[in-house]
């Protein structure tokens, strides 16, 4: 297999079972770097299991998980390469933007010329080069939900993950943060993934999946 081929994300044969509740059944899908794609379901479907299989919060019950055609399956959750983003924002709010963007890079330890152009890359991707020393609580919803995609992208995350990023958002804003994520994916040849239980959101991106009585499908 090329390289090319085996970019992304990939799902085989998982199933995760909650005691007797199955919450995925033996799914297997790929999922491809450089594409927006939405994972659509209603509530209850197993939206919030595949997103923390992915991110390696959750274990499966069995089959495997891979990133770039390596396994990770039993790989934790800081050292998988996957950046989310949630609903409710989550910065940090002592820190100001530039300060949150660059949390992961200053943990790891990055030295200081890569903070600072990641730190100006960043910043250039999401609009926010003129906010960088404000706090969390002098921005926007919209904005502060572009700290988040920044901050979680910073530390050269193969894969973004992002948990209904637009559920807080008015549909204008909403429609901003969806651009910023298939651009994101395009520009960056990232894989990026929006789990969502609205329809018209999941229709935005490149390639929808659908869960359906425990199944992700592509539609
Ligand atoms: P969604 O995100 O689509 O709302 P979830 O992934 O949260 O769905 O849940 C899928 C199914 O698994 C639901 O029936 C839910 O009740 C069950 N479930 C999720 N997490 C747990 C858990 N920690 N323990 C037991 N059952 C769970």
């Amino acid at each position: 297999m090329t390289e090319r081929q085996a970019a992304g994300l990939q799902l085989r044969a998982i199933t995760k079972r909650y005691g007797e509740q199955t919450a995925l059944h033996e799914t297997t899908l790929k999922i491809p770097a450089g594409r927006f794609t939405s994972i659509l379901g209603p509530s209850g479907c197993g939206k919030s299991t595949t997103l923390m299989l992915i991110a390696g919060l959750e274990t499966p019950t069995s089959g495997c998980v891979l990133v770039d055609g390596e396994d990770v399956t039993n790989t934790p959750v800081e050292a998988r390469g996957i950046g989310i983003v949630f609903q409710n924002y989550a910065l940090f709010p002592n820190l100001t933007v530039k300060e949150n963007i660059l949390y992961g890079l200053r943990a790891r330890k990055a030295t200081d010329a890569e903070q600072s152009s990641r730190l100006a890359e960043m910043l250039e991707l999401t609009y926010l080069t003129d906010l960088a020393d404000r706090y969390p609580a002098e921005l926007s919803g919209g904005q502060q939900q572009r700290v988040a995609i920044a901050r979680a992208l910073a530390s050269e995350s193969k894969v973004l993950l992002a948990d209904e990023p637009t559920g807080n958002l008015d549909e204008d804003t909403s429609a901003g943060i969806i651009e910023l994520l298939k651009q994101t994916a395009h520009e960056t040849g990232k894989c990026v993934i929006v789990v969502t239980h609205s329809r018209q959101l999941a229709e935005e991106a490149d390639e929808v999946m659908e869960i359906k009585e425990g199944k992700l499908k592509k539609v």
